[in-house]
């Protein structure tokens, strides 16, 4: 294990000792979050931003106010092209900076600056750049769920909506491909596409839980579902999927293929949209926890769930929480991000 990956379990792990559980609001708290959070927006020229993992209560008011409720790569493109001066970013900390990159005009603003992700805290910007001197004949590409400066120093950024499609049109103009951070996805994509792909030793807490052995189990019990996995998940658990995409591919999945079940590997909180998407289809989370786990996520970024209307309400009303980035960084980074969206809406 590298340095950055036991740095990043460490962090890790005392984050998640750290985290009390909020207690559930009332129906009547929720009602006047609401009701609060609509008027505030209004009233500061603001957009709900909000990823699928996000608390349902908070993906219902982006719904609700038109704001938008998508993966990382539409949240960027919705973010940068919405007229509001303020956006309210709904998920982690390289969200908010990937927003405030493409909008530098705009006040981009976070419930929380506390929220960040495993793959993020994994890939330290100074051990990433020495990775990449060392192997200067490589193509860097880098996944979303990076800081700002590791974008900078990255020739592409991807999602893991367009991953395969940008490894495979690199592959094809034979270049060689250093990737970072996640393990899991940079291995799917290297054996999806035959590219050859250097991996950097990262990995998602959430999606690294999912069990084989107990999704077998669980299989056994549903014959009929269809399993949905997001290539951030091990090996062992994207060779029992029916689907492999994104969030959004695995939304849209579920409503093309004919099954009636799903077992889905990936956070919980995608089944607000899901659930949406196929209304008269059952679907079950796929089972975590397996021991020798790096935590106990049970399908639920920690991070994410950080996310709340109690300090949603409070940004809103005090302008804390700015997201600001360093403009030499975010000149650098928007190279790859742009080229990124480009490469996004060519395919389209
Ligand atoms: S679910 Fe995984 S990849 Fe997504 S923010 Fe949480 S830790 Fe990061």
């Amino acid at each position: 294990m590298s340095q950055a990956s036991a740095t990043a379990q460490q962090v890790v792990r005392d984050h998640l000792e750290g985290i009390t559980c909020r207690p559930p609001l009332t129906e009547v708290q929720q009602a006047s979050y609401k009701e609060q959070i609509k008027a505030l927006l209004k009233r500061e020229n603001a957009v709900l931003v909000a990823h699928y993992y996000t608390d349902p209560l908070i993906q219902q008011l982006a719904e609700e106010t038109g704001g938008c409720v998508s993966d990382s790569l539409e949240m960027a493109r919705f973010g940068r092209d919405h007229p509001a001066s303020t956006l309210i970013v709904a998920g982690v900390k390289f969200m908010g900076e990937t927003a405030k990159i493409l909008s530098p005009e705009k006040r981009v603003l976070m419930p929380t600056l506390e929220a960040t992700c495993s793959l993020d805290i994994g890939c330290p910007i100074e051990e990433f750049d020495a990775f990449c001197n060392q192997h200067s004949d490589r193509t860097v590409v880098v996944y979303a769920n990076t800081s700002a400066a590791v974008k900078a120093r990255a020739d592409w950024v991807v999602t893991s909506s367009i991953a395969l499609q940008v490894v495979e049109h690199l592959h094809a103009k034979g270049e060689k491909i250093l990737w970072a951070p996640d393990k899991h996805l940079g291995s799917y994509v290297q054996r999806e596409t035959g590219a050859d792909v250097l991996l950097w030793d990262g990995s998602c807490i959430v999606h690294e839980e999912f069990k084989a052995k107990a999704l077998e189990d669980i299989k056994k019990v549903y014959p009929e579902a269809g399993i949905l996995v997001h290539p951030e998940s091990p090996q062992s658990i994207v060779e029992m999927a029916d689907y492999v995409g994104s969030t959004s591919q695995i939304i849209n999945a579920a409503k093309t293929l004919p099954n009636k079940q799903f077992i889905v590997a990936t956070d919980q909180g995608i089944f607000y949209k899901m659930q949406q998407a196929v209304p008269d289809k059952e679907l079950i989370i796929a089972p975590t926890a397996g021991n020798g786990a790096t935590c106990r996520s049970c399908g639920n970024c920690p991070w994410m769930a950080m996310n709340a209307v109690d300090n949603m309400t409070e940004v809103l009303e005090s302008g804390s929480n700015e997201v600001f980035v360093d403009p030499g960084l975010a000149e650098r980074a928007m190279k790859p991000l742009t080229r990124m969206l480009e490469f996004s809406a060519a395919k389209k």
